[in-house]
């Protein structure tokens, strides 16, 4: 079990990652922790999340009142507490702003296509939430409906959500959102997609539990009964599915919004 410093310490660390990795800018982002079942360790407000000290970190109980710290506490702590409320086996929280991500959430288009494996195992789907008033209830109306059966969400015209057991989980979910969207982003330019489909999702899904580091509590959703509308609902072979499907018909297909 790390201790409140070792947890500070992963904090600055990931916080100068994202940033690094141009996944936020400015003051942009924020992390937390749950230290125990009353206490949230998390970052503060209007400070560059690439240049924190331990000593910037605030702690919040449940009702995002400060317990400690010097700094006022991130503007976004609602929808962590949120998270940490509906999802009890969340350990840790990263909210971020990266580049291809946040254009697939600002062009309304959820990333839900089966493209790659690895992927779907990790995550299952990364589905869209409606835009919500960041720091507002809104914001946390919109995610409340995904936060049970989703560790990444993204957030329309805002940017990334994702949480898992610890610090290192919930920030490699933010690097493998980000990766994936730029896998997407190459499939719409090259002007075709092949999704995996339904044979091949189900010997995934059943192989899943196998695979070490995945610790998602996510279901993998497989039919696009849900209003995702993702394609692994086509079960031809891939040899007889349409190729070059135009890039608008996926967007029709995808977004959640309004669903
Ligand atoms: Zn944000």
């Amino acid at each position: 079990m790390a201790t409140e410093h070792q947890l500070r310490r992963e904090i600055v660390r990931l916080g100068k990652m994202l940033h690094e990795r141009g996944f936020i800018a400015a003051c942009d982002g924020n992390l937390s922790v749950r230290l125990d079942e009353n206490r949230i360790l998390a970052t503060p407000t209007a400070m560059s999340k690439g240049a924190m000290r331990t000593s910037d970190l605030v702690i919040v109980d449940m009702d995002a009142r400060k317990r400690k710290g010097r700094r006022a506490v991130t503007s976004e702590i609602g929808m962590h507490l949120l998270i940490y409320n509906m999802r009890p086996d969340v350990g840790a929280i990263v909210h971020a702003h990266p580049t291809t991500a946040t254009g697939f959430a600002a062009a309304g288009i959820a990333l839900n296509q089966p493209l790659v494996c690895e992927v779907v195992i990790g995550l299952g789907q990364i589905p869209l939430a409606p835009y919500g008033t960041p720091g507002t209830r809104e914001l946390g109306g919109a995610l409340a409906g995904l936060v049970p059966q989703y560790d990444a969400i993204l957030m329309a015209n805002h940017g990334v959500v994702t949480y898992g057991v610890d610090l290192q989980s919930a920030y490699m979910k933010m690097e493998t959102v980000e990766h994936f969207a730029r896998i997407t982003l190459t499939t719409h330019l090259l002007g075709q997609q092949q999704p995996l489909d339904c044979r091949e999702l189900e010997k995934l899904v059943a192989t899943r539990s196998t695979y070490s580091g995945v610790n998602s509590a996510a279901p993998m959703p497989v039919d696009s009964s849900n209003g995702n509308g993702a394609s692994s609902t086509d079960s031809r072979p891939s040899s007889t599915r349409p190729t070059g499907r135009p890039i608008l018909r996926q967007r029709e297909n995808a977004p959640l919004r309004g669903s």
